[in-house]
């Protein structure tokens, strides 16, 4: 009985570790969004990047009210639509699938226990099946499927302009640090700010701002292999599995591929995820416009 009672508290115990480290992604991504907004918000405000008293001329009232509407809208879309991307499901569940199990390109989901269409699949992240799935985004442990493609691909964009903006408003903290001359402190100071800190080099104001601009530096690198790759891959109507396999058997040319994958309203869609942009599909059905066979395609 005790060890009974200890096994689930055991049980217990690594469940709620592993729904804390499932989080972890989620909370570490909203907190660096969150301190690079702020970072750059005091660099329009304040100004003085690095020391108090090197404050810079300051900018006249309208330009800077102009820099914060920008920042603040690229935050609230960023928010947005990563909070639509995870609250819509992308999965089967509560789909009528009809009783269309034969028909080609149909699949059956030992799993689920359920005929699939074709592109769709399962996903043992999110333990169910998914249509015409992407991936399992990590980041925010749900998977780019149909119905949330257009929150995930506006999220990346607007990470990407966020990011982008925040490289250039900080390209003055870097010139401050390079003021004092391509010196092993400075460069040091560019390349690794924790260690600075640790051993008592810089103050924890310049570590701050070092850090958040690294974090820019690195992170738009990221996201801007990241974003190329799935524009190209929306403009060829591809799912990453399909580039892997190199079929693109559903392509409905680039215009084609862009209303499929945004919505009727692509062009306008990605300003704000509250304008409507209803999918010309149902996730289920896909016209066939190329081979399904991956040794035909690529012969
Ligand atoms: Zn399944
Ligand atoms: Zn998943």
């Amino acid at each position: 009985m005790a060890s009974g009672s200890g096994g689930s508290f055991a049980g217990r115990a690594y469940s709620r570790a592993e729904r804390v480290c499932g989080h972890l992604p989620v909370v570490l991504n909203t907190v660096l969004v969150f301190s690079i907004t702020g970072e750059v918000s005091y660099l329009v405000l304040v100004g003085a990047p690095l020391e108090a008293d090197q404050a810079r001329t300051s900018w006249v009232g309208w330009w800077k009210a102009v820099h914060l509407l920008a920042q603040y809208f690229m935050l609230a879309n960023i928010c947005w639509n990563a909070s639509l991307f995870v609250k819509t499901s992308p999965t089967i569940r509560g789909v009528f699938l009809g009783g269309e199990g034969m028909v080609q390109g149909w699949r059956y989901c030992y799993t689920c226990e359920s005929h699939t269409p074709p592109r769709c699949s399962h996903c043992y992240d999110c333990k169910v099946c998914v249509l015409r799935r992407d991936h399992h985004c990590v980041f925010f442990g749900q998977c780019v499927g149909f119905r949330n493609y257009r929150y995930f691909l506006c999220c990346l964009l607007f990470m990407w302009s966020g990011l982008l903006y925040a490289v250039v408003m900080n390209a003055e903290v870097f010139m401050v640090i390079l003021k004092e001359g391509v010196t092993p402190h400075s460069v040091l100071l560019l390349l690794v700010p924790w260690i600075m800190l640790v051993s008592g080099q810089v103050s924890p104001r310049a570590f701050a701002f070092a850090f958040i601009a690294d974090t820019c530096v690195v992170g738009l690198l990221l996201v801007s292999a990241f974003l190329f790759f799935h524009v190209l891959l929306l403009l060829r109507g591809q799912t990453t599995r399909e580039w892997y396999s190199s079929r693109r058997p559903y392509s409905q040319g680039p215009l084609g591929n862009l209303r499929h994958g945004l919505g009727s309203r692509w062009f306008l869609c990605w300003l704000s995820p509250l304008i409507p942009s209803p999918l010309p599909g149902d996730g289920i059905h896909f016209q066939v416009t190329g081979s399904l066979d991956p040794a035909v395609a690529g012969s």
